[in-house]
């Protein structure tokens, strides 16, 4: 295809719309972006067909913004399609970046998934218990769906990735910075991460810290927590001193602790046993049994440490798989 305008693809795998929904919060700038690019493939917002992929040449598109992790057979094809066609691939939003959200289920099984949603859910109707097959009989012919893989992968699992872009969604000038940096062709060192730094949100977080110890762990609702000081010192679960800070503290700033969206920081290797570590620094006790009833008050903390990072992490799933 003859033309000056870069050539771009938009892909949502195992995602939930909102990393999408991002790309459009950037305004009138999308109308820059479509001065500038013709967008070939983008699922949310343009009519475009894989088989028009397939027929690209190799490297024919400029970028390809993947968001979402890769959950089933659709997802890696479609990954390793995109892969070949793109001079660029940037993994976008913590589904892609390092499982996300829908990473979580790794931290149960395949068949409890398909079990809870298809057999036993509440909500079904009456009767209709029905497993989905990759294959099934439909009025003499043969319908296909995607399979369902026994664990969620992040994006480079499966294929190599030129950039990161943090966040669940990334911010907006996240997204604008990424999307003028390819515009005017000025791009960081291959495999870095976008659109954030290289501290830890605490640095960046206005409340105050005190070195404050604590004896109990509290659901933020569960207290009136002081609207200046550290949340994790008032035991809030606050996910700052393991997460790569770049979205301007939004989180905390507002009174709700941090997630962990925008993933570690260089360097380490299991975000969650980072985040045990840092919360373990702030218990007021060396009686192990007294650190033991503590520990017991953290809800959830598998689920709170690894909310975004279960398929980066050391063990990657649940062993019951
Ligand atoms: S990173 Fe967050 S906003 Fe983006 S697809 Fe995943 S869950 Fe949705
Ligand atoms: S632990 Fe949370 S509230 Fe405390 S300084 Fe870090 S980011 Fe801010």
């Amino acid at each position: 295809m003859a033309t000056d305008k870069l050539q771009i693809a938009l892909y949502w795998g195992a995602a939930c719309g909102g990393c999408d929904v991002a790309v459009l919060d950037t305004d009138e700038f999308i109308l820059d972006v479509a001065a500038a690019a013709d967008i070939r493939l983008w699922p949310i917002a343009v009519d475009g067909k894989y088989a028009d992929v397939e027929a690209m040449e190799d490297g024919e598109l400029d970028l390809t913004i993947y968001n979402g992790a890769v959950r089933n057979s659709e997802n890696e094809h479609i990954a390793k399609l995109l892969r070949a066609k793109s001079k660029l691939l940037v993994a976008f939003g913590s589904c892609a970046h390092i499982g996300g959200i829908p990473g979580l289920a790794n931290l149960t099984s395949r068949d409890e998934i398909l079990t809870t949603a298809y057999l036993e859910n509440p909500s079904l109707e009456r009767g209709s218990k029905t497993l989905p097959l990759p294959e099934s009989g439909v009025n003499g012919s043969t319908l296909t769906i995607p399979s369902f893989y026994r664990r969620v992968y992040k994006l480079d699992d499966i294929v190599p990735v030129d950039y990161y872009v943090p966040g669940c969604p990334p911010a907006f000038d996240q997204v604008k910075a990424v999307l003028q940096a390819v515009v005017a062709g000025e791009l960081p060192a291959p495999g870095s991460v976008v659109g954030a730094s290289e501290r830890a949100l605490c640095d960046d977080c206005p409340r105050v810290k005190s070195e404050k110890r604590i004896k109990h762990f509290y659901r933020p609702w569960q207290i009136m927590a002081d609207p200046d000081a550290c949340l994790l010192e008032q035991g809030i679960l606050c996910a700052g001193p393991a997460t790569r800070s770049g979205c301007g503290a939004r989180c905390p700033s507002s009174g709700i602790p941090c997630r962990g969206c925008y993933g570690p920081l260089d360097g380490v290797v299991d975000m969650g046993a980072k985040l045990l570590s840092a919360v373990i620094s702030v218990i007021d006790s060396t009686d192990p049994e007294e650190i033991e009833r503590i520990i017991d008050g953290l809800p959830d903390f598998t689920g709170f440490a690894y909310r975004f990072s279960a398929p980066s992490s050391l063990l990657q799933r649940s062993v019951r798989q």
